[in-house]
């Protein structure tokens, strides 16, 4: 017999299974010696009150072995031979519509300009190094796109749930612990995800796929209002339907559509800076207790949201027991972000803290048309290197200071490891942001007792949120509204804000590019 339990029990006991045998028998009335197995459907922590929960479903099987996969297969048959699509960049849009194509049929050739996973990995240590950003292989551009080295958080506001589920399976197929398909909030961890990147690669490869890494697209080949193909920087030319998932660091792509008049709007972001905490202070204060997080729970997790002054001011992309990272994708810029191993074990959380702007609010720009918050997102990138010393040394404030506009010259210890240099950031980015960030930290101090310390560290600054540029499609088709055949994909289109939405539009594209096909 399977029976399926919703439980609510203490950290110690969801973390021991022959523990949680013992309990289910005693509270459900079966004899232990009759429980084969226990699988988690899903985990969820209850941190509200002074006694910290675990939610669990569970399945059990009684006098039964369990004979279910923990996940579900998808089918890759070979398409060699088949007719071809263009998909253009190798990150989670792209990656997730190679394999879609794959499954329909149809044969992805995948142009990547950024190196390999692995390769990939010696540029971006070069970064912290040696204060070299490779302008096409960083952690924006190559194989993986820009979640490669990220925390893999894969939770999304997207509704349709089995959409998600695909995601998350596919994932689990090419390598990822199936306690993504568990937790509340799912994360792979950076030290995960070049693998099961890779082992996504070879299925492409396998079936009879092709992959072009170090290659990038530089045109379009558009006739008559319809895609023939791309040329690259290497000379090639491929022909078919285009996918493009480029990202939304691919300014050059973004200013060749514009001066080749295909149609793209600008569109609003979220800027601010990157917020580091100890990570045992975060601890203590979602879990209500002196002593931290104790063996058996995992780093804590924080969200917030408010509003000031008409605009959005929020927590984005948390990193609980993470580091902060350059994430600049060329020269002249200081850009941060953040990621965390599937340990998420550094003494340190960091979360960015942005402030939601519309490009009306900045009419200096409006000269740049479509671009304007493009240009508004490089002059800052700019600024914010000049603060820094021109190197990938962040400018940096302590948090409390940053609130009393007042410039402390030490630093705490920080995970950003090219460095942090003191600096009034209060005073050097723009009103419009600093303003309401800081009556923003204000309110979170207020909701949350102890977060707004002196102990946190801001680091500027964090303004790769989502794209500043709209490549315009039809809602039905997903074609382009005026270029038939062209599929703008992911988070660089302006469709997509994260890895599980970026793979799931990512499907999505190859699925009416299917339809076109036809
Ligand atoms: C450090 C960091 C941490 C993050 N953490 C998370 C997280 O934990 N969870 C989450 O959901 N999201 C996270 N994100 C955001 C997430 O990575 C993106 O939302 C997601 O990768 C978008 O997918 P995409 O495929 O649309 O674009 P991208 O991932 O940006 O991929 C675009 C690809 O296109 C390539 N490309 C660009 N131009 C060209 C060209 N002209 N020719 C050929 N190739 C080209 C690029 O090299 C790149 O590989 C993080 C981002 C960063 C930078």
């Amino acid at each position: 017999m399977i029976q399926e339990y919703q439980l609510r029990v203490l950290p110690e006991l969801a973390a021991n299974e022959q523990q949680l045998k013992a309990y289910v028998a005693r509270e459900k009335g079966v004899n232990i010696k009759s429980i084969n197995a226990i699988r988690i459907l899903k985990r969820s922590i209850d941190a509200r009150q002074r006694t910290i929960f675990v939610n669990l479903k569970i399945r059990t099987y009684i006098n039964e072995v369990p004979q279910d996969d923990e996940y579900t297969r998808t089918i890759y048959n070979k398409v060699d031979g088949k007719k071809q699509a263009i998909v253009v960049g190798a990150g989670p849009g792209g990656l997730f519509a190679a394999l879609k194509l794959i499954e329909l049929g149809i044969k992805p050739i995948v142009v990547e300009r950024g190196k390999n996973v692995r390769e990939r990995k010696k540029d971006i240590a070069l970064i912290s190094r040696e204060h070299i950003v490779n302008s096409e292989s960083n952690y924006s551009f190559g194989e993986g796109g820009a979640g490669a080295y990220s925390d893999g958080k894969l939770y999304t506001r997207s509704k349709k749930r089995g959409n998600t589920e695909k995601i998350l399976n596919v994932f689990c197929q090419h390598g990822a612990s199936t306690s993504i398909l568990i937790d509340a909030h799912p994360h792979i961890g950076t030290d995960k995800l070049p693998r099961v990147i890779e082992n996504m690669r070879n299925t492409i490869l396998e079936c009879g796929g092709e992959v072009y890494f170090e290659t990038r697209m530089d045109a379009l080949i558009i006739k008559d209002n319809e895609i023939k193909g791309i040329e690259t920087n290497t000379g090639q030319t491929f022909l078919g339907p285009v996918i493009l998932a480029t990202g939304h660091s691919a300014r050059d792509v973004y200013r060749w559509l514009k001066t080749n008049n295909v149609a793209i709007e600008a569109k609003g972001i979220a800027v601010g800076v990157r917020l580091e905490h100890p990570q045992q202070l975060i601890d203590r204060i979602q879990y209500h207790n002196r002593d931290g997080r104790g063996s058996f729970l995992p780093a804590a997790e924080y969200s917030f949201v408010t509003q000031v002054d008409g605009r959005g001011v929020y927590s984005f992309c948390m990193c609980p027991g993470g580091f902060v990272v350059p994430a600049a994708s060329g020269p002249e810029q200081v850009v941060v972000n953040g990621m965390s191993p599937s340990n998420r074990g550094s003494r340190w959380s960091n979360s960015g803290m942005v402030v939601e702007i519309h490009p009306e609010d900045f009419p200096e720009y409006a000269q740049f048309g479509e671009l304007s918050l493009l240009h508004f997102q490089e002059d800052l990138e700019r600024q914010c290197w000049l603060q820094g010393g021109m190197k990938q040394t962040a400018p940096a404030q302590r948090m409390v200071d940053f609130t009393r506009k007042k410039l402390g010259n030490d630093l705490p210890e920080s995970s950003y490891s090219p460095g942090l240099i003191a600096s009034p950031l209060h005073f050097w980015l723009p009103s419009f942001i600093s303003d309401r960030l800081s009556k923003g930290f204000q309110q979170f101090g207020k909701m949350s007792h102890g977060f707004l310390t002196n102990e946190a560290v801001l680091i500027g600054v964090e303004t790769r949120t989502s794209s500043p540029v709209r490549i315009i499609r039809d809602s039905e088709t997903l074609q382009h509204i005026t270029v038939r055949g062209l599929f703008p994909c992911g988070e660089g289109a302006g469709y997509a804000g994260g890895i599980v939405s970026a793979g799931i539009d990512g499907e999505r594209c190859a699925e009416s590019l299917a339809e076109y096909l036809k």
